[in-house]
């Protein structure tokens, strides 16, 4: 069994240590970009999981300036953090950051990572707005500090992809991330666990489908119901069955055991403002799921990567 640092599983926390060698803090940014799921392009509505801030409801408000809100967050941080030596990851969240002209992008993701405390740029985006030119311009940012692109796929099923809006085939994001790939640019995805009408079977296939791809690291996150969405509205009018923590932690932990030991775990659970939450209301005490989770890896005995060795 490899073990992250009394981990059973590979998190993002052990990987920020290993790589940069001291704690690493992201800090939310907003680009100023919209999304084409929501400004006409693909469609208006958008995800129909997401919310008006464009799942990213805890990025810093709308500012001209990418370097007048790192330094807002940095202030904000350092309050808890007094005079400790960190650094910090630009984390493009909100909508869609790569969807902007060329010259925009560069000036916005240049202005963060001349930031001599900022070590690395995360960008989240669609599989479907890498074109060549800004593929161009991540490769060579790649080259000054670490980019990393995080890209929402959410399920490989194409029934639930059009329940949900996504707007894309599954090919569309197994091209750009195979162009991502080849330009040596680490690929994180986002997989949303829960979704109405997957049984746990598809989940799994969609995380083991991603563990054979060979991602770089996940993001598993529980279907949160929001106010002010279309998912929203529809449970409100007619209530379908929401994950019970139980049901999640045995199937967080199947999906622990399936992805292969380098895959680095960025989140086991949602971050949704609670503010905004109308189900599963357990899901906002993080706290409790986390630990919860914790115990019941080390009573099943999995650690990450365990049915791949069983396989074999
Ligand atoms: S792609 Fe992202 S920002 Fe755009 S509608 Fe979907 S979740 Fe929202």
């Amino acid at each position: 069994m490899t073990d992250w640092n009394g981990k059973p599983y590979h998190s993002l926390d052990f990987h920020l240590k290993e790589t940069f060698g001291k704690k690493v803090y992201k800090l939310a940014l907003d680009g100023g970009m919209t999304c084409p799921n929501r400004d006409g392009t693909l469609g208006t509505g958008g995800c129909i999981f997401c919310s008006e801030g464009g799942s990213g409801d805890f990025a810093a408000s709308r500012r001209p300036s990418v370097r007048e809100q790192i330094e807002d967050a940095k202030e904000k941080l350092a309050k808890k953090l007094g005079d400790r030596d960190v650094s910090y990851i630009a984390y493009f969240q909100s909508y869609t950051n790569t969807y902007a002209p060329l010259f925009y992008l560069e000036e916005l993701f240049s202005s963060a990572l001349d930031c001599p405390e900022v070590a690395a740029l995360s960008i989240a985006t669609r599989p479907d707005c890498l074109p060549e030119d800004v593929l161009g311009l991540l490769t060579r940012l790649n080259r000054r500090k670490p980019v990393w692109v995080e890209l929402g796929l959410q399920t490989i099923h194409p029934e639930t992809a059009r329940f949900i809006r996504r707007g894309y085939p599954l090919e569309t994001f197994s091209d750009a991330f195979r162009r991502l790939k080849a330009a040596g640019i680490p690929v994180i995805v986002h997989v949303i666990l829960g979704l109405p009408g997957e049984t746990r079977e598809m989940m799994l296939e969609t995380v083991k489908f991603l563990g054979d791809l060979g991602i770089d690291g996940i993001k598993l996150q529980l279907l949160h119901v929001l106010s002010g969405t279309d998912l929203g509205e529809l449970y409100l009018r007619e209530p379908f069955p929401v994950m019970a923590l139980e049901e999640y932690l045995d199937l967080v932990i199947d999906c622990i055991a399936l992805l292969p030991p380098e895959v680095v775990i960025h989140r086991i659970t949602g971050d949704g403002p609670k503010r905004l939450l109308i189900a599963p209301l357990w899901s906002a005490n993080k706290r409790l799921v986390l630990n919860s989770l914790t115990r019941r890896l080390k009573e099943r005995g999995v650690y990450q990567g365990c049915a791949r060795v069983k396989e074999r």
